[in-house]
């Protein structure tokens, strides 16, 4: 790997770390416990590490970044150097996912993924409500 990725690579280290506790998934947690939904968080067990377990509901939600899960909205473009690099990495996380969510429902999950971009302020409240909806409908 050549030294001009190091920098790429500190700031990705650096967003994983921060994505651990990330802003839109401390959101979503919060409105469901306001809810009463009760849920557990990060649980190994189960395929791709789900943000939020809800055990009850038998279902799993993953709060997924834009950027690093390559959601198709305005806000994924691929960066402008290091491009090999990048489609790798990417390419790799979105397989991943893909490969994570079919394991889940086989076994008997509801997977549900929450873009980042749903829950900025304007559509926060329209995607919580109908994260709660399918919840509910889901029992
Ligand atoms: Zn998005």
């Amino acid at each position: 790997m050549a030294d001009n990725h190091t920098k790429e690579i500190r700031s990705y280290n650096m967003s994983r770390i921060r994505s651990v506790n990330s802003k839109p998934e401390l959101l979503v947690r919060k409105y469901l416990f306001s809810k009463g939904f009760r849920y557990v968080l990060n649980d190994k067990r189960y395929p791709g590490k789900p943000d939020i377990v809800l055990p009850k509901y038998k279902t799993v939600i993953f709060v997924n970044g834009c950027f690093w899960h390559k959601h198709d909205c305005g806000r994924f473009v691929w960066p402008k150097s290091n491009i090999e690099y990048w489609r790798t990495k990417i390419t790799r996380n979105v397989e991943r996912d893909n490969a994570n969510y079919i394991k889940l429902s086989e076994m008997g999950w509801n997977v549900i993924v929450l873009w980042e971009c749903q829950l900025k302020k304007d559509t926060m409240t329209k995607t919580l409500d109908e994260l709660s909806f399918q919840l509910k409908k889901s029992i």
